[in-house]
């Protein structure tokens, strides 16, 4: 008899919410173990510390960028119980229903094996799970209404909704705009890859239920080597613990460990079948700096109040990525004497195509650290970022604008994906529509990494609504 009957590989939002449904769907009998790289830091402590690990992320795996390209590119995220729920933003949108078709509907990149229909119940699942905040008003279709109400707007996100009241509104947010049984109310100070008052929804605030649960053994600074695969149907995971290395058996594997480290372990594991590793992605963006004449920014209750699709669907998309922008009220304020708040900030975010060439792979410098090769982003993106730039000024004639300013392009977008692509055909995608591996079938890959193309939308509301289907479909 195995010792468990699942081990995951991972602690972060694509496995715990993947557990989370386990756990409702299994008897009183059933055990799961959670290996977690990490350590757990508990929040105080990570307020205390200033770091939400102390496991530098940048040093778990090398870069290898090819000749001739500049790029100062960054690849982020947390190593710890909880992954990048510690140090994410909660920003979380829905996709757009096109975003799982923009090759049917714009003849570029990939469809997906799934559909908008298909993951709407999952979406609103997991906005409860999270309690997300947002308004009534939202461009996903088929939506009821989200758990906190939305937080209140800045006057210039005020003045764009009324002008675009189909495609401007609150940005949908894991930051609670009013306190929930587990997390503080959101106050808007606009440092929330480390809140201070827990306001933003954590695995380690938010999913206290799941490790708690008798069934669950969590492992944590536990780090998974490879799946143990034998005649073609994982067996258990060999990892590292305590200075030793270590098997256990399980009838099924679930490996959530990021973009980066999920292709790696499949490597390590002998299992290269389909592009494993390959269309390394994320979108990328960019801050523009809104001088306003006679009108005040910064009265939201939170870090992000404003989301605007403005530039986001359409027919560009055949050509020139989609933009989707963040409406911004962290205190940045202008250096004008007397007009301090005359000024509002916009994040905004393009979507780019993968690229087969954008690789993860084992490094053979040192076979215990994945190696990134990523060409940079693609001409598809910086058309879109161009696009937005002209269009911009015409798209804020309701501000009174008296000039933006432009900032480069932001190293990172930390919403690394596509390595693991999800798909009906193992030549081209790692695993099926259900996230199980094409030819290992009790191995579920989970995380976005399993995206066959992003859309400027944040991934996490999509990663753990897809992570919530899946174990919902094996029964
Ligand atoms: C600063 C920042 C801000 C972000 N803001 C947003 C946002 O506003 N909205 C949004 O949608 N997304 C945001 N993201 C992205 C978001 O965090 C990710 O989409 C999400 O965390 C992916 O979940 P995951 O479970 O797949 O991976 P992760 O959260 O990265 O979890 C993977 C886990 O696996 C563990 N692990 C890795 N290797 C091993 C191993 N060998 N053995 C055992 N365990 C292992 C890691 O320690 C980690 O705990 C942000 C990310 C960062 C870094
Ligand atoms: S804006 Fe402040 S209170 Fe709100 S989630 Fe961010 S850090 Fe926390």
């Amino acid at each position: 008899m195995a010792d468990y009957d699942t081990i995951f590989i991972g602690s972060g939002f694509a496995c715990s919410f993947f557990l989370r449904k386990r756990l409702q769907r299994s008897p009183d009998s059933a055990r799961f173990l959670v290996l977690e790289r990490g350590p757990l830091v508990q929040h105080p402590d990570q307020v205390a510390n200033r770091r939400n690990s102390p496991v530098e992320a940048q040093s778990t795996f090398r870069v290898d960028t090819p000749k001739g390209v500049e790029t100062d590119k960054l690849w982020q995220f947390n190593i710890g119980f909880g992954g990048s729920s510690n140090c994410w933003w909660g920003g979380s949108p829905r996709m757009l229903p096109n975003d799982f078709q923009i090759m049917t509907r714009y003849g570029v990149g990939r469809d997906w094996p799934v559909s908008y229909e298909d993951l709407a119940p999952y979406y609103t699942e997991v906005e409860q799970v999270m309690q997300i905040a947002g308004s009534v008003a939202t461009p996903f279709p088929d939506r009821p209404p989200y758990p906190l109400p939305g937080h209140r707007m800045t006057d210039p996100d005020r003045a764009l909704q009324a002008t675009y009241p189909d495609h401007y509104f609150n940005q949908p947010t894991a930051r609670a705009s009013r306190p929930t049984d587990t997390r503080g109310q959101c106050c808007a100070n606009g440092v929330c890859h480390l809140c201070p008052v827990d306001a933003k929804f954590t695995i380690q605030n938010g999913m206290r239920d799941v490790y708690d649960d008798p069934r669950v053994t969590l492992m944590t600074d536990a780090q998974a080597l490879s799946v143990d695969v034998q005649a073609g149907v994982a067996q258990g995971v060999i990892y590292a613990h305590a200075g030793r290395e270590e098997r256990a058996t399980s009838d099924a594997v679930v490996l959530g460990a990021n973009a980066i480290f999920n292709p790696y372990l499949l490597l390590r594991s002998g299992l290269t079948d389909g592009p494993v590793g390959q269309r390394l992605h994320e979108q990328g963006s960019f801050r523009a700096h809104v001088y306003l004449d006679g009108m005040s920014g910064f009265q939201g209750s939170s870090s992000i109040t404003g989301h605007g699709y403005m530039l986001y669907d359409g027919e560009h998309r055949r050509e020139a990525g989609a933009a989707l922008i963040e409406g911004w009220n962290v205190p940045r304020f202008r250096l004008d004497h007397g007009r301090w708040t005359e000024r509002t900030e916009l994040y905004v975010i393009v979507e780019d195509l993968p690229k087969d060439e954008d690789t993860v792979s084992i490094d053979p410098e040192d076979e215990t650290r994945p190696v990134v090769r990523y060409s940079g982003h693609g001409d598809y993106f910086m058309r879109g970022v161009q696009r937005v730039k002209n269009e911009l000024e015409k798209v804020l004639a309701p501000l009174p604008v008296e000039r933006i300013d432009y900032m480069p392009l932001n190293q990172s977008e930390a919403h690394n994906q596509g390595t693991t692509a999800m798909g009906d055909d193992p030549a081209t995608s790692v695993v099926d529509r259900d996230l199980v591996h094409h030819k290992v079938r009790n191995l579920h890959v989970l995380g976005n990494s399993t995206f066959p193309t992003g859309a400027p939308a944040n991934p996490t509301l999509t990663t753990t609504a897809l992570a919530t289907r899946a174990a919902e479909v094996m029964g």
